[in-house]
C-alpha cells in the first residue's frame, strides 16, 4: 500500500508529516531486512511508489544512513541493472552506561545492537555529589565515542543504575545514602549528552536483554534475580511492567511467614534477608568455617549436607514467593539467574523449580516454563532501551519497554 495517498474514506487521517514518517520508517526497515536491494526492489517489498522511494532513499542517503554500493547484475531476460542501497548500523550509536561496584562501564552499540566500543573505568574516589556522578558519565561517553570517530553521531544512551529507578520520570533513589532520593538523574545526563536518556533497573534490563535475543519473545515473563539484592522483572503484553513509582517486582521485599531476618530495608521477614548473595555468603562461613566460594555452584560442590540444607531452604523460600508473582502475573516463562552469582548452579535451580511448580496455582504452572538464564544480558537490555529511544523510523521493530 501506498501511503501517500491514503483513502478519502479512511478513519484515520494522516498528516503530511505522519506519512512522511511512515514512508520513511517502511524503506528503513525494509532494507535493515534484507541487505542490498535497488530502487525498484524497496518499491515493491514496500508498495511505495517510484517517485515516493526515490525521494525517501535521497533523504537517508543525505542522512548518511543509507549507502549506495555495488550493482545488481541485469536477469538473462533483459531488466536494467540497479544501484544496491544498503542499511548503515553504524551510522548512529547508542550508548549503555553501567555503574557497577564503583566502576563506570560505558559501551556503544550500532543500531542493531552489536557491541562496537567498550570501556571500563573507576569513578572518582569520593564521587561528593550526585551531579559529580552525572558528570562522570558523561566524560566517560565522550571520551569512548572520540576514540572512535569513525562511528556515527550518538543518538541515545540508557543508564543502568543500582537503587530503585521510576524509569518514566527519569528518577533514581538510593535509599542507603541519605539525600539521594527522587533525583532527575535522567535529564541530567541528557542536558550533559544532548540525547535522549533513559533508564533501568538491572533486573529489568536483564530480561529485557534476555527477550531481546528471541525472534518472538514471550509475551508474559518474568525474571527471578538473585544478587545483593533479589528482585523481579516481568512484562505482560510484550511491554515491561513499570507500576507507579517503577516499583514493580520487588520480589525481595515481601516478607515471609515465621521469618525474623533483619533486612537492609530495616523490616523483618523479607525474601532478600535470607536468599541474598549476602545471606548465602554468610550462612556459608559459618556453617563451614572457610570463606564462601564466589558462586552459587561453587557452595554447591562443596557437597557438605549441611550446607546443601541450608541452600535447599532458601531455594524453597525464593521459589515461594516467585509463585506468588506467577499467580499474580500469570507468565509463559519464568526466567531464573542472569546474574555471575548464580551461573550454573544446577541444585539451587532445581529446587527453585520444583518449589515454584508445586506452590504455584495449577493453571498457572501447568504450562509453564522455568529456565536458568546465564549472566551477559544485562547489556543486551540496556542497548534495548538505549535503540527504543532513537528517532521513531529508527527504532527496533521489537519494542519492550515503549
Ligand atoms: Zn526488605
Amino acid at each position: 500500500m501506498d501511503v501517500s495517498a491514503p483513502a478519502p474514506w479512511s478513519a484515520v487521517r494522516m498528516s503530511t508529516a505522519d506519512i512522511r514518517e511512515a514512508n520513511v520508517a517502511a524503506v528503513c526497515r525494509t532494507l535493515r531486512g534484507h541487505g542490498g536491494l535497488t530502487r525498484a526492489q524497496v518499491g515493491r517489498l514496500t508498495g511505495l511508489t517510484r517517485p515516493t522511494v526515490m525521494a525517501v532513499v535521497q533523504q537517508l542517503v543525505a542522512q548518511g544512513l543509507v549507502v549506495e554500493e555495488g550493482q545488481l547484475k541485469a536477469a538473462s531476460g533483459g531488466g536494467r541493472p540497479g544501484t544496491l542501497l544498503h542499511f548503515r548500523s553504524r551510522a548512529r550509536v547508542v550508548s549503555a552506561v553501567r555503574l557497577r561496584n564503583a566502576r563506570v562501564e560505558v559501551t556503544l552499540a550500532d543500531m542493531a545492537g552489536n557491541v562496537l566500543a567498550h570501556s571500563l573505568a573507576p569513578t572518582a574516589p569520593e564521587p561528593g555529589d550526585w551531579t559529580d556522578l552525572v558528570a562522570s558519565f558523561a566524560g566517560r561517553i565522550a571520551e569512548l565515542r572520540d576514540a572512535h570517530p569513525d562511528l556515527g553521531p550518538l543518538a541515545a544512551v540508557a543508564m543502568t543504575l543500582p537503587g530503585s529507578i521510576d524509569r518514566a520520570r527519569g528518577r533514581w533513589t538510593v535509599v542507603r545514602v541519605e539525600g539521594w532520593s527522587d533525583l532527575p538523574a535522567a535529564d541530567a545526563l541528557a542536558d550533559a549528552v544532548g540525547v535522549p536518556v533513559g533508564m533501568v533497573n538491572v533486573v529489568a534490563a536483564t530480561l529485557i536483554g534476555r527477550l531481546a535475543q528471541e525472534p518472538a519473545p514471550a509475551q508474559s515473563a518474568a525474571l527471578v534475580y538473585v544478587g545483593h539484592g533479589v528482585g523481579s522483572a516481568a512484562t505482560v503484553g510484550g511491554r515491561l511492567i513499570d507500576g507507579a513509582t517503577g516499583s514493580a517486582g520487588e520480589l525481595g521485599h515481601c516478607v515471609l511467614p515465621g521469618v525474623e531476618a533483619l533486612c537492609r530495608c530495616g523490616r523483618r521477614g523479607c525474601v532478600e534477608s535470607v536468599t541474598s548473595v549476602l545471606h548465602l555468603r554468610r550462612e556459608f562461613e559459618r556453617i563451614t568455617g572457610r570463606p564462601a566460594p564466589p558462586t552459587l555452584a561453587g557452595m554447591e560442590d562443596s557437597g557438605d549436607p549441611a550446607v546443601l540444607a541450608m541452600l535447599e531452604l532458601a531455594a524453597r523460600r525464593l521459589a515461594l514467593a516467585a509463585s506468588w508473582q506467577v499467580n499474580i502475573v500469570n507468565p509463559e516463562v519464568v526466567y531464573f539467574g542472569g546474574n555471575p552469582f548464580t551461573d550454573g548452579c544446577t541444585r539451587f535451580f532445581g529446587w527453585f523449580a520444583e518449589e515454584l511448580r508445586a506452590s504455584a496455582y495449577r493453571p498457572n504452572s501447568a504450562g509453564l516454563s522455568v529456565l536458568p538464564l546465564s549472566s551477559g544480558a544485562t547489556l543486551r537490555g540496556a542497548i534495548q532501551v538505549a535503540s527504543e529511544l532513537l528517532p521513531p523510523f529508527l527504532r527496533p521493530e521489537l519494542r519492550l519497554v515503549c
